[in-house]
Parts: structure tokens; sequence; C-alpha cells
């Protein structure tokens, strides 16, 4: 309330309580290397961060957390579906180059048998509020990152830097009483590659000493989100490696029993932290690459059907009617509880459908996100430039490569959002909140399904799009309110 504003506009208080907090940062790990230097740690700096944790309705957080392992059964569903997927995303390969590339090294991976049976998901489901002004909110589904979804490592360290903020607070102006930031659960992420590091062990012979493979990006300013996993794999011996693209290109093969071997080292897993963008490939030796990880015998995480159970286009068919129920035929109550969290998705297809999304669209266009089959950050499409986009594409098929969502409203909170290059101001704030789910299938069998995690991301309300390594976003706690 009033003093909480009071708190806010304290600047000699403020500036105070934000050297607490990035000493706090430098000292539990939440860091990140400079943009300068993105491949060197002779410079590092703090990951950027709110000074304040953001209020997250306590009954929002934990139906979060609950729908999660649902999330995880039914990316792997779909993953297993090759006709829904063949289906889905048709319209969207016609017209997406990188969706098709893609899907062309899934159907010939389908065509040759797949050769390796355990899958190991890693995912993250991200969150918005929509609030309302009568105080209700809801919790929509953004989109769900089944490749390369980061933040995990440093998201289990930011409990810590509030605390240290709380602490300061507390000593000095008596103010805040209860304090959860909601980090009772497990950061068990980790373990999910012990569980098949192992798997790949049983069931393939002698190779005690196969690696973890880190497939990772040509600029790797957020190393150290990766190396809190490759930790956690040394701590259970686990041997890791790191390699890119182009490393594996020049390395990389595949022996008569399509185990892969890199450096001469047996991969035993391959843990995507690249290839979720056309940017990633390079050249067409990425792209061969990425066909000869698909191949082996390695465990993907993700595989290539699991990424492409990933899409946008395969989001905003789930929402159809009937869908999930193809997926879960006699759990109506986890239809429900995934249905819940969906927000209003549309077709561009061509036909009548998708006409009238058009329609929809260019009249009201401030009530919508258009969308690219694209991840990262900063590919979405807002307000006017919906009208220009679609005004462009409306009448060829090129219209497919999109699909529309309803925007989501949550309501804006003031805090302080410290980053290296950035004054100190108060800035209106909007949040997202990820979880994390982590599954093992071997064959038929679910070996594990967990929610393993969660991350909040809060940004200026000034930019409608972008995550933390965009540069917008900064990493956040949910205070439990
Ligand atoms: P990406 O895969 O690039 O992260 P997202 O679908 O997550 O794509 O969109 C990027 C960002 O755009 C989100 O982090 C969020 O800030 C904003 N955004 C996306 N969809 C919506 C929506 N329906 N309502 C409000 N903001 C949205
Ligand atoms: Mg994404
Ligand atoms: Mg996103």
């Amino acid at each position: 309330g009033a003093r909480l504003w009071e708190m806010l506009m304290n600047t000699t208080l403020i500036k105070e309580l934000a050297d607490v907090a990035k000493d706090a940062a430098l000292i539990h790990g939440v860091v990140m290397r400079i943009k300068e230097t993105p491949n060197s740690s002779e410079l590092v700096t703090y990951a950027p961060f709110t000074l304040f944790p953001s209020p997250v309705p306590k009954a929002v957080f934990h139906q979060a957390l609950a729908v999660q392992t649902h999330f995880n059964l039914l990316v792997d569903k779909i993953s297993q579906d090759s006709g829904f997927l063949e289906e889905a995303l048709a319209s969207t390969i016609a017209v997406d180059d990188f969706t098709r590339r893609l899907f062309d090294i899934y159907r010939s991976v389908l065509k040759e048998g797949r050769s390796q049976s355990i899958v190991l998901g890693l995912n993250r489901s991200d969150y918005m509020l929509d609030q309302r002004e009568d105080g209700t909110s809801s919790l929509k589904q953004i989109e769900i990152n089944t490749i390369a979804a980061s933040f995990g490592g440093l998201a289990s360290r930011t409990p810590d830097v509030h605390r240290s903020v709380n602490q300061h607070i507390r000593s000095t102006q008596r103010l805040c009483g209860r304090f959860s930031l909601g980090d009772e659960i497990e950061h068990i992420f980790w373990g999910t590659f012990g569980i098949n590091w192992n798997c790949y062990s049983w069931s393939t012979p002698c190779h005690s000493r196969a690696v973890v493979m880190f497939l990772v990006e040509e600029g790797q300013r957020n190393i150290f989100d990766h190396r809190y996993v490759e930790n956690e794999l040394w701590k259970r011996k686990i041997p890791t490696i790191r390699r890119r693209f182009q490393d594996v290109c020049k390395t990389g093969s595949l022996d008569q029993d399509k185990r892969l071997f890199v450096d001469g080292q047996e991969v035993a897993v391959v843990y995507f932290r690249d290839g979720y963008m056309p940017q990633n490939y390079i050249s067409e030796q990425s792209w061969d690459v990425r066909l000869l990880m698909e191949r082996s015998l390695a465990v993907k995480c993700p595989d290539i059907s699991t990424h492409l159970a990933g899409t946008k286009k395969v989001q905003q068919e789930l929402a159809r009617p009937g869908v999930l129920e193809r997926f879960f035929p006699d759990q109506p109550q986890v239809v429900e509880q995934i249905r819940a969290t969906f927000a209003g998705l549309y077709t561009l297809d061509m036909g009548p459908e998708g006409d009238k999304t058009v329609a929809m669209a260019l009249a009201t266009p401030d009530n919508f996100v258009l969308k690219p089959q694209r991840e990262g950050g900063g590919n979405n499409i807002y307000g006017s430039e919906i009208c220009q986009v679609l005004e462009g594409v409306k009448e060829s098929t090129e219209r497919t490569a999109y699909i529309l969502m309803d925007l989501i409203h949550p309501s804006p909170v003031h805090n302080y959002l410290l980053r290296r290059d950035a004054s100190l101001q108060v800035s209106k704030c909007l949040s997202e909140l990820g979880v994390f789910g982590a599954y093992v299938r071997q064959g038929k069998d679910m070996v594990m399904n967990e929610c393993v995690g969660h991350l909040l991301r809060t940004k200026s309300s000034e930019h409608s799009d972008g995550g933390v390594a965009a540069g917008v976003a900064v990493l956040d706690n949910p205070l439990l309110v």
C-alpha cells in the first residue's frame, strides 16, 4: 500500500538496496558473461533481475505447478503421434521453411525407424495472469518450450538474492512480514540426465564412459545457467562435454550400431541448448549434423518429434474442441485442468475458419498477438502491425505460417529492473511465470514425470515481447500472496 509506494520512491533506500542486491547476486551465482565478450569469463556481471519479488497469487502458482505433469504427458503423447503431427503441421510446413526442415528430419527418422526408445523431456510451460477489473486472475499459458528451455540453473539461485534484499529492508525499515518465494519445490531437473545416462548404459553394451553432450550456441553469455546443470552431473560422476554444431560437424560420426561419437567420445545424451531458431543453423552442415544426431542411438533432449510438439501451430491445434480428448480419452479431469490454462487460439489456415480469424484480427488488432513459428523472443506481432502483416498475406497461403492468440492482460506492478547498462528507475512491470517439467520414458514406461522448478521473468510493460536472453525481461521470484 502507501508504505510500499513510499519505499519505492525513497531513492536513498533504493540505491542502497540495489547495491545489496547486486552483491548478493554475485555471491549467490546469479551471473552472466557480458555481451561484449560472450565467450570469456574474464568479465562477468549479475544476470539482470528485479529489485523486489513480484506478487503472484498462491492459488494460481499452485495451479501452474499442479498441471505440469499433465503437460509433460501431453507433449510426450503428441511426440509419439505422427498422424497428429503430420496433420497439425501440414499447412505450416508448406510455407515455413524452418519448420519444414525440422519436419523433413522428423520424417526421415520415422522412415529409417527410431533407434532409441528412451526419451528425455525437459520443458518449460510459460504463463501470464489474465487479470480482470473485478480482481480475478486466471492462469493462461503463453507457450510451452520443449527445446533449450533456459534459466533453470540461475532460477534456483535467485530466491537467495531477494532474501538478502528482504533482510536489509527488515533491518532498516521494519517492513515485510510473511515472505514466501515459493521455492520449496526441489530443483531435481538435473537428476533426469543421470537417469538417462544410466538408462543408456543399461540398454547398450560397453560404454561406461559415454558422456552427456551439451550442444551450445556460438555466443555463450548464459554459460553459468548451463554450468549449474553440468555441476550436478559431475557430482553424480557423469562426464559432460560442450560442443557447437560446427564442432560436431568436424568430429561427429555414427558407428555401425548408430552410436554417436564426437572427438572419439561416445555420447549417451545430447542436450540441446541450441538449434531452436533458423540462425542457429549457420550452414547446411548444421542441418546434416542435426539429422546425424537424431538418427543416432544417443538420447536426445529433446528428440525431433518433441521439438515439433512445442511449436505454436501445435499449441493452436490443441485448443480446438475435442483435440485434448484424443490424448486423454478417459481422463476428463486432466483435459479440464489443461484446457483451463488455454487462452483463445485461432487458426489462419485457408478456408472459412481462417478467414474468420483474419476478419477478427483486422477489426480489433489490439486484442491479439500474431505469432510465427519462432522461438527466442522478439518475433511476435502486435497492434497495428498485425493489420500491416495480415493485409499483405491474407489472400495467400503465406498466412498459415502464423497463428493468432488472445492478448493476455496481467495487472502491472511497480518494480526496479536491475541491469548493468540501465539507470535505476521505477518501471511498470509485467511478469511471466515459467514451470519446468521433466520426464523420462523408456519404451512405453514413464520412468519419471515431475514438476521440477519454476522461473519468474519480469519486463517493463512498454515492451510487448522478448525474454531475458533478448535483453527485455529480467529474472524475478514469485512473492506468494
Ligand atoms: P517465444 O517462443 O519467442 O518466447 P512467446 O510466445 O513466449 O514466444 O512470446 C514472447 C513474449 O511475448 C512472451 O514472453 C510475452 O511477453 C509476450 N506474449 C506472447 N504471447 C502473449 C499473449 N498472448 N499475451 C500477452 N503477451 C504475450
Ligand atoms: Mg518459446
Ligand atoms: Mg516464450
